[in-house]
């Protein structure tokens, strides 16, 4: 559901739903915070959705919107709120496993204190014994009492192997959504957040161990005027397509992401100047070389062009400097005429 109201909302049509929200919300009487404008406009944007028809139902119904409600429905049909929903439902589940592991651990102590004392009490028992039946008593009393410790202690690693298989399906859901946490959904690549994260560790990296740290920014050109001219949906498969180059080039240890609508990022460790810079030539000319066809009518699009603009890292520099500086680049790429790649150490002084 997000994806296309996210889509929308960098659209032409952006304005119109921002107004159409506004108006509905006045209408119902639903004060214009931040997350109620985020709500309707996902009800607005999509009026299908389930959402939608509950804020449909609730109106029609006078049901007033009040901050305990507007929560509830956040946490329910926002795609974040759905996150912390399936966070909490995995504590939720991990709580049970641990509670129900310590208890099948004290029922372990239990059985085999129990066990024990079984075992003192016929060393007694046969101390005091004085004929043959009564020791015959004494075993076939161990006897049945070993047997049951061994039916106990079956039962309760049959609980504990039930209980791991639990914490590792656990462990693997926890493991998706935090990938689908770190991923953009349109192209699959690391979204802003893992971009941020990854750049942070690998500055860190650089300074403590040394070694090379080169980023790239890249950003489609006229891609405004190509969503114009094509449509968003259009629009949409050019940033999946320009994604795929950009994954292919950045296979690990580099990193590709995109950090912003049409905008990219790639980390590069431990490279030098010139194969970062013939990297990015490789996908620049690849993607201004490469003929698009629109996949519903099979029109033909032409190509579209990326600039990019690229920085090594200095000592100390941080994070967000040196993405400043990647930018500036970049930007040097958009001002020379576009469909270019620039470097910042390259950059007359006054730039
Ligand atoms: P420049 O060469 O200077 O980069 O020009 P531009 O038109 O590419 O740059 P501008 O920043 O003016 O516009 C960026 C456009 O990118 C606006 C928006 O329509 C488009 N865009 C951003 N995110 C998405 C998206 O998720 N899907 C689609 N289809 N378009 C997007
Ligand atoms: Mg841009
Ligand atoms: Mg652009």
């Amino acid at each position: 559901m997000t994806a296309k109201v996210e889509t929308t909302l960098r659209s032409p049509q952006a304005y119109g739903l921002a107004r159409k929200v506004i108006d509905a919300m006045e209408a119902a009487g639903v004060w214009p915070t931040p997350l109620n404008f985020e709500l309707w406009t996902h009800a607005l944007g999509e009026p299908e959705s389930v959402l939608a028809v509950e804020i449909q139902r609730m109106t029609a119904a006078g049901q007033p919107f009040t901050e305990a409600v507007t929560d509830g429905l956040a946490a329910e049909h926002l795609p974040r709120g759905r996150l912390t929903e399936q966070i909490r439902d995995a504590g939720r589940v991990l709580d049970r496993e641990l509670s129900s592991v310590s208890s099948v651990i004290a029922e372990a102590h239990r059985s085999q204190a129990a066990y024990g004392q079984t075992l003192d009490q016929a060393a007694t028992n046969i101390e005091a014994a004085a004929d043959g039946d009564g020791l015959q008593t004494i075993v076939s009393g161990l006897t049945t009492a070993t047997r049951q410790a061994q039916h106990e202690t079956e039962s309760l690693e049959k609980k504990l192997e039930v209980s791991t298989q639990e914490v590792v399906r656990l462990r693997q859901h926890l493991e998706m959504v935090r990938r689908d946490a770190m991923t953009d959904a349109l192209t699959d690549l690391a979204n802003r957040k893992a971009f941020d994260e990854h750049l942070a560790a690998a500055c860190k990296h650089a300074e403590t161990e040394g070694g090379a740290l080169t980023l790239a920014v890249l950003d489609i050109d006229f891609f405004k005027r190509f969503n114009d001219t094509w449509g968003h949906q259009t629009g949409d498969q050019v940033l999946r397509y320009v994604a795929s180059v950009l994954g292919r080039t950045a296979a690990n240890p580099r990193f590709a992401a995109r950090y912003g609508g049409e905008e990219f990022a790639i980390v590069f460790p431990y490279e030098s100047v010139a194969m970062v810079e013939a990297a990015l030539e490789n996908v620049r000319t690849e993607i201004a070389s490469r003929s698009l066809r629109r996949r519903s009518t099979n029109d033909e699009l032409g190509a579209v062009t990326v600039s990019a603009g690229f920085a090594v890292r200095r000592r100390g520099e941080t994070a967000s400097a040196f993405l400043e500086r990647a930018d500036a680049a970049l930007y040097a790429s958009k001002r020379g005429g576009r469909n270019r790649v620039s470097c910042a150490e390259r950059l007359p002084k006054a730039a």
